[in-house]
């Protein structure tokens, strides 16, 4: 049987929005488990114990197949994971995993109470819900109302990507998987360069400093918001740059904050394995023959294709992560 389940993460120690993307990401890869929505990532000062770092707190809604207690098990496996170590009630940590509401089912024991117990007591659980779920009803009530009644002082959204999968990737590929030769791409295919333009007008382009080198006369690729991540390079022109992935997603959260909008790695090898983990989507360009590549494109391990279109030269390919 089929349930919903809304899931509360919370984080205070470290890279505190890695851990919750890794935590989702680690979700979803369950067998039977959906990762349906994700709200914003919110700066929340500590609660209960107020001698301790302020936290991110998110809500999330998920499907799965289990029995509660499987998910909440699952759950704390996650939390092990991913380095939880201090146990102390209320106290800091790396990570933690509450299960807030599974639609139909209440609990009262111990080790999982249904609705979770301080759900409707607690401001950094109730803005994050609230913004996936606001009709939902908990102890009688919609999370809407119990939100508004809630004193949520301190809270504000954190400017940084919440999604465990925010990006999309395009790369154009050879017969023997290499992308490029001395810091260029391979070949000049005009067909495969329209369908790049098309695909990410319009979106973030993120690349790696090579990549932007390798741009036309250095420019920024026009209608497009050009993101370099590199540890070297500083300041540029028409460019936005960040010398590591925490600065990446902070610029990101901000970037797509007013507006969703698609963001996509387009290169190099490097930044292709960096931020691969992170990608839902690729557009993958198979071009006909080899061309004693230097670097290779690497392999798309938990993606399948959704669809392939036949160019005049290439093939045009989709992967959507399983
Ligand atoms: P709180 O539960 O008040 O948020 P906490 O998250 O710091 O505090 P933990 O140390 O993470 O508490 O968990 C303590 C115990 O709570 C766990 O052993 C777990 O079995 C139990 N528990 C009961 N109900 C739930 C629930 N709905 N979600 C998560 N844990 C629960
Ligand atoms: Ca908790
Ligand atoms: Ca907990």
């Amino acid at each position: 049987m089929v349930r919903t389940a809304y899931i509360g993460l919370g984080a205070n120690l470290g890279e505190r929005g890695e851990a919750m993307r890794a935590a989702l990401r680690r979700l979803s890869e369950l067998d039977g488990i959906r990762v349906e929505r994700v709200s914003a990532f919110y700066e929340t000062p500590p609660w209960g114990k107020t001698d301790q770092p302020s936290f991110l707190n998110a809500a999330a809604c998920i499907t799965f197949d289990r029995t509660p207690e499987e998910l909440l098990a699952a759950m704390q496996c996650i939390e092990r994971e991913l380095g939880r170590v201090r146990h102390e009630h209320w106290g800091a940590r790396t990570i933690d995993l509450d299960l807030l509401h599974v639609d139909g089912v209440t609990s009262a024991q111990e080790q999982l109470t249904l609705p979770h117990p301080y759900l409707t007591e607690r401001a950094f659980v109730l803005v994050p819900l609230a913004e996936i779920a606001p009709t939902l009803c908990v102890d009688g009530r919609m999370v809407s109302v119990w939100r508004e009644e809630v004193d949520a002082s301190g809270i504000v959204r954190a400017p940084e990507v919440s999604a465990p999968y925010p990006l999309e990737l395009i790369a154009a590929v050879d017969g023997a998987g290499g992308i490029g030769r001395a810091g260029h791409l391979l070949t000049d295919c005009p067909e495969d360069m329209a369908h790049f333009r098309r695909t990410t007008m319009d979106g973030i382009v993120v690349m790696g400093r090579r990549t932007m080198e390798s741009l036309p006369g250095r420019h920024p690729l026009v209608g497009r918001t050009n993101v370099v991540l590199s540890r070297t390079v500083q300041a540029l022109d028409g460019f936005y740059t960040v010398p590591d992935s925490s600065a990446l997603w902070r610029l990101l959260g901000q970037l797509t904050e007013e507006k969703e909008r698609p963001i996509f790695v387009i290169g190099g090898a490097e930044c292709y394995h960096l931020l691969l983990p992170y990608v839902w989507r690729a557009y993958v360009t198979r071009l006909s023959g080899s061309y004693d590549a230097d670097v290779f494109f690497p392999s798309l391990d938990g993606f399948s294709m959704t669809s392939s279109r036949a160019g005049e030269d290439c093939i045009f390919e989709v992967y959507e992560r399983v």
